[in-house]
């Protein structure tokens, strides 16, 4: 998915691409994994915008209503990513870091198992391994 099509998604949903709407689908989009909102307000600052936090706030609230980004609450902190590659998180309970995982063919079967008996459409999961990283084990 490139920008273009996050653009057209938020005009067709009556949204204006406003400047700090357009930093932050820029910044999103050049983002591999999960960003916290105290990240993305200091890439903005570098950018030389400075929205308050209620601003970035709503903003996020927005994108995230309209599938542009997914939020993702770790450890009782909001993170946000573009969802531009379907992806897990190893979770690490010692120094809060978080790696990228990808497990191809993974859970389709039970997926479908699960929507229909649950007669649920189901959209998207999100799966997270809690641990401990190399660093922290020692
Ligand atoms: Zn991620
Ligand atoms: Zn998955
Ligand atoms: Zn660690």
């Amino acid at each position: 998915m490139n920008k273009e099509i996050f653009y057209k998604n938020i005009r067709e949903q009556g949204g204006r691409i406003t400047k700090i709407r357009s930093e932050i689908i820029k910044i999103m989009s050049n983002e591999e994994c999960l960003i916290s909102s105290n990240d993305l307000l200091s890439q903005l600052k570098m950018l030389n915008v400075n929205p308050n936090r209620s601003t970035i706030y709503r903003e996020l609230q927005f994108l995230t209503k309209n599938n542009v980004i997914i939020k993702n609450t770790i450890s009782g902190v909001d993170y946000y990513e573009m969802p531009h590659d379907h992806h897990h998180h190893l979770v690490c309970m010692g120094c809060n870091s978080i790696i990228k995982v990808e497990i191809s063919n993974h859970l389709e079967k039970q997926e479908k198992q699960i929507a229909k008996q649950n007669k649920f459409n189901i959209i998207n999961h999100s799966l997270e391994f809690y641990g401990y990283c190399n660093k922290c084990q020692a």
